[in-house]
């Protein structure tokens, strides 16, 4: 995919609308990590160094088209000064005529932040007046937001088609990467994947079935796989509806030759608490009365052994419920097997990030995607609206 690039773009005194995946968690008004942030940064460094004008437009949050101050900018613009040598300058508005002033008033390498995109209803609609008031503050478009690529709204999509458009640096290195995967793993090629549910994992699960050779499943959803086999469940997590299309997935694996694994032992609690009573069980069935929490030190012995041979990785969704430190073993063990992995390694999702993040393990992963369903989109084979925008936009 050949995506368009600023590199060679002749930049000086041109306004560009960056549009950024900003969305950073928050905590009594002040950002708590400023992971999405850092990975823009290479992109905001090029524009400003070619002496390039750059408002920088995001959504924060979910304020569901209305202003809410609890999801304005404005702590994520007093962040961003302190990380970065720049003159930046705050909006209060996203369209209009004072940030169309404070546009036309930003001078060669300096940054004006825009409000949170989605205090109009128009961005998540795509509204043609708001694109072509968007459209109306620069002269170029870049999209680094990987993250929000995955929606057809004003920011993302709408304006690649009113002004001449580029990927940035950050949305380039994630579909290259997540490409890369899917058009040529070194192999043997692992995907792990776990998380709540096999209703948002199924699509990516039946895509990678034709790329992978080795499926290790964990988390909530592995209940639905265990029983589908007519393997007990107890009070596991379990989604009748997805059943058959679980058990369908596993036959497809066997007769396209590939390893499908389940868990073979967990963690199991007698209630959904960090205060439960708890037990690890040497079993693959659970008891009624029993739900399963996190997988077995068996499991996690069978997935690092596949792990410690493999040539590239895919990891989505934790293994166990390991927002409890209780039943976080699972995860953290994969974490740490899949950094010392010395295969081509991605993280995508949020809580495997986490999960790396807090074994302190990010620098010894490849790739850790900050788009967790824009890069499960990629990877079921979907086509990204703000990709193909860009690929179709204006040049
Ligand atoms: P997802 O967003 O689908 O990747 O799911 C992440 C969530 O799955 C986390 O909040 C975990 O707590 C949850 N999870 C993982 N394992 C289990 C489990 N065995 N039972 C219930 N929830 C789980």
């Amino acid at each position: 995919m050949n995506l368009p690039k600023i590199e060679n773009e002749d930049l000086a005194g041109k306004r560009i609308f960056l549009r950024v995946d900003f969305n950073v968690p928050l905590e009594n008004g002040t950002v708590t990590d400023t992971t999405r942030i850092e990975k823009t940064l290479p992109t905001i460094d090029l524009l400003v160094s070619k002496g390039a004008r750059v408002i920088i437009g995001s959504h924060l949050g979910r304020p569901k088209g209305k202003v809410n101050p609890e999801f304005s900018m404005k702590p994520v613009f007093e962040k961003f000064k302190t990380m970065v040598e720049h003159s930046v300058v705050f909006s209060d508005t996203v369209v209009g005529s004072d940030a169309e002033k404070l546009s036309k008033n930003l001078k060669n390498g300096e940054i004006l932040i825009l409000e949170n995109l989605r205090f109009h209803a128009e961005e998540e609609e795509n509204e043609k007046k708001f694109v072509k008031a968007l459209a109306s503050l620069a002269d170029v478009y870049v999209n680094d937001a990987f993250g929000a690529a995955h929606r057809a709204h004003a920011s993302t999509e709408g304006i690649a088609h009113e002004l001449p458009s580029f990927a940035g640096l950050l949305m380039r290195k994630e579909i290259e990467t997540l490409g890369s995967l899917v058009s040529r793993p070194a192999k043997p090629f692992v995907a792990i994947i776990g998380g709540s549910k096999v209703s948002s994992k199924i699509k990516i699960l039946k895509n990678l079935t034709d790329k992978v050779d080795h499926i290790l499943i964990g988390g909530g959803m592995a209940y639905t796989f265990l029983k589908s086999r007519a393997i007990p469940i107890g009070n596991s997590l379990f989604e009748k509806d997805y059943e058959v299309q679980a058990y369908q997935l596993i036959d497809n694996a066997g007769i396209q030759g590939i390893d499908l694994q389940l868990p073979v032992d967990h963690v199991i609690a007698d209630s959904f608490s960090d205060k439960a009573k708890s037990k690890s069980v040497d079993k693959m069935g659970i008891l009624d009365g029993w739900m399963g929490m996190d997988i077995g030190s068996k499991t996690i012995s069978n997935y690092e052994k596949v792990i410690k041979e493999a040539k590239t990785i895919f990891w989505n969704g934790p293994m166990g419920v390991f927002e409890m430190d209780k039943f976080a073993n699972g995860t953290l063990q994969i974490a740490k097997a899949v950094a010392k992995s010395k295969a081509v390694t991605v993280v995508g999702g949020g809580d495997s990030i986490a999960a790396i993040n807090k074994a302190k393990l990010a620098d010894k992963i490849t790739h850790i995607s900050t788009g967790g369903g824009a890069s499960l989109e990629f990877l079921e084979g979907k086509q990204l609206p703000g990709v193909k925008a860009l690929l179709n936009g204006e040049k």
